[in-house]
């Protein structure tokens, strides 16, 4: 096989556009039946399609041809059905390490995962078949993953899977939180893991009404209750705050020993580094065919990464290298005020949030942190004037929150002003542009983040609030998302306050800090903002962390707990970078 032709026929609805499309493929003029109706699906024939592309841009994202490189001639491992998404390799647990994957929304990583936990039947690309473990066994011969198929044979291997999206729990149990671990608490430890991943206080609250954070610590326990030797984590620190994810890194790396492995897929850089022993790189094209890397060091890994180029495999999956810089503080006496607040107290039921007073310059960035339910939300709630008493007067503010509305207007006439002014800023880096006809409660969960961000973005407005920005979105997005946001407030000369709880994207983007601190529920206290790095320095303190640079990225890295470079920087009171 030299060429995939990928349709998405769950995308292509229209049969008046499907049959255009169909009307369109040269060999089809010539008579042949390249594109084909199997009932209401429109296939293509991949031994007579020529590739030449022309069926793809009316079918918008639903079509992809693709030439595959040389290497990649021999049948997939796995193929779902005709024209659908192909998978070429698999990355393979191992004994005593964590091993991260990272890669692309749509590139194959739960395909990967489903696979080894035997959820998806592998079919070397023939629909409707099946591989047996003797066909993997030899198709993996001579590699790490021939070992593992052999032992998954012998039933050597129990693998305990965390899904990715935690949030369709509440649709598929109902019950307390403690009714669904005492279900599948096989190794009755419940009590225990209660205490470790911090679930105490819900265990008798119903799972329909728990947080996202919650959730995810609750899906975690689930899948380490069960007696297992292979831990999949599918995302697990989506919706859970900075020290929470410090935390669960910690749990996770606790998990392994001499007989036990963990494969890790995760969107937060500095959590994988933090996290991972070792890690497998995802490339290919999204929705079309996605290729699993040899594995590499956790550093290394992360750092070929973000160079965009595999040496060992010769591919470039990126045009561009992304590179990370030690930025110089911002000249504050240089700076011009936009706007000030006095302080102020704001009282929600039980819960009181007290902020010092604090100001935003002109084109000024300030990134805010702080744990989940410490009054994020609501501080940027009260500026934006949702939480009437101490908004921000005289000023335009556009504002993202964290739960995203969505109806069934069309994408294009709710973004008008992204797509008339800025499309080169906007609708092309953030991949709007095959979206616009779509209906916003149809889009994906990092869709419509997409799209709120490009409403925030292009608004008539002086300041930007935006609450969680990176949430949904995978590696590749949120490593763009700080350029495209820093893009286009240079542009318009606006300010923006941005919360979100991926360190690696508030470091890029901020200009200074805002940092929240007191008890979950309770009381919060906003201070700030400060310089860049004298906000990090309190930050990382209340969370017990250092930052080192990368040398060659120049990515920030967290310290190992006691090592010598943590201790130092201890001492000496830096605890951002040294
Ligand atoms: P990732 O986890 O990297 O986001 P996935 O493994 O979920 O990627 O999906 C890879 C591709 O496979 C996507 O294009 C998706 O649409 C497709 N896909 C996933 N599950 C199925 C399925 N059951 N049937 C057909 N296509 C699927
Ligand atoms: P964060 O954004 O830091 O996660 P929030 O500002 O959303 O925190 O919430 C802080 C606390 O205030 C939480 O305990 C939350 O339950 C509570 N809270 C938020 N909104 C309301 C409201 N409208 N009424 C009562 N309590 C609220
Ligand atoms: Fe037909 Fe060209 Fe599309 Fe192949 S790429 S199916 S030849 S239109």
């Amino acid at each position: 096989m030299t060429r995939l032709a990928i349709v998405d026929n769950n995308k292509l609805k229209d049969m008046a556009l499907k049959k255009h499309i169909q009307s369109l493929c040269p060999v089809n003029r010539t008579g042949s039946d390249c594109m084909y109706f199997e009932g209401s699906k429109l296939l293509i024939d991949e031994a007579l399609c020529i590739g030449c592309g022309i069926c793809t841009k009316p079918a918008l994202e639903a079509i992809h041809i693709v030439n595959l490189p040389e290497e990649l001639k021999k049948e997939p491992v796995h193929r779902y059905g005709k024209n659908g998404f192909a998978l070429y390799s698999l990355p393979i647990p191992i004994n005593g390490k964590v091993v991260g994957i990272v890669g692309k929304n749509g590139i194959g990583k739960t395909t990967a995962l489903k696979i080894l936990a035997g959820i998806e039947k592998p079919n070397f690309g023939i629909p409707g078949a099946e591989a047996s473990y003797d066909e993997l066994i030899d198709y993996f011969k001579g590699s790490e993953a021939q070992g593992f198929f052999e032992k998954l044979k012998k039933g050597e291997v129990v693998i305990s899977y965390k899904p990715q999206q935690v949030d369709l729990i509440p649709k598929q149990y109902k019950g307390t939180v403690k009714d669904l671990l005492v279900k599948v608490d096989e190794k009755k430890e419940l009590d225990k893991m209660a205490e470790v991943l911090e679930l105490k206080e819900i265990l008798d609250h119903d799972i329909s009404k728990i947080s996202g954070g919650e959730l995810q610590r609750v899906a975690i326990a689930a899948c380490v209750l069960k007696k297992a030797n292979v831990y999949f984590f599918d995302e697990p620190t989506s919706f859970l705050d900075v020290k929470q994810r410090l935390k669960i890194s910690q749990f996770i790396r606790n998990l392994v020993n001499e007989e036990t492995g963990v494969i890790v897929v995760e969107h937060d850089l500095i959590i994988l580094d933090y996290m991972a022993d070792l890690i497998h790189l995802m490339y290919g094209k999204p929705g079309a065919f996605g290729v699993v890397s040899q594995p590499k060091s956790a550093k290394g890994g992360i750092n070929v990464y973000l160079s965009g180029f595999l040496k060992e495999e010769n591919v470039r999956f990126r045009d561009e290298t992304i590179k990370f810089e030690a930025r110089p503080p911002i000249d504050m006496k240089r700076m011009h005020l936009l706007t000030e607040w006095e302080g102020f107290k704001q009282k929600l039921e039980s819960f009181e949030l007290v902020a010092e007073k604090g100001n935003i310059y002109k084109q000024d960035i300030v990134g805010v942190l702080g744990e989940n339910g410490i009054g994020k939300t609501t501080f940027v709630r009260v500026l934006a004037g949702e939480i009437k008493g101490h908004e921000l007067e005289g000023l335009g503010i556009s504002y993202k929150p964290q739960y995203l509305d969505s109806s069934d207007e069309l994408v294009m006439s709710f973004i008008p002003l992204a797509v008339h002014k800025y499309d080169a800023q906007l609708v092309k880096p953030l991949g709007l542009k095959n979206l616009l006809m779509r209906k916003l409660n149809e889009l994906s969960g990092g869709e419509l983040q997409r799209v709120w961000i490009a409403k925030c973005l292009s608004e008539d407005s002086d300041l930007i609030l935006m609450d969680e920005p990176s949430a949904y979105l995978d590696v590749e997005q949120r490593l763009s998302l700080g350029k495209i946001i820093r893009d286009m407030l240079k542009i318009t000369g606006r300010s923006a306050l941005i919360v979100d709880h991926d360190l690696l994207f508030i470091d890029t983007i901020s200009d200074r800090l805002t940092v929240f601190e007191g008890k979950p529920a309770v009381h919060g206290k906003v201070t700030g903002p400060f310089p860049m790095e004298e906000g990090m320095n309190h930050f990382l303190d209340h969370i017990d962390v250092t930052f080192r640079r990368d040398e060659e990225s120049k990515r920030p890295r967290i310290n190992k707990l006691g090592s010598q470079k943590d201790k130092e920087q201890k001492r000496t009171g830096k605890l951002y970078y040294s």
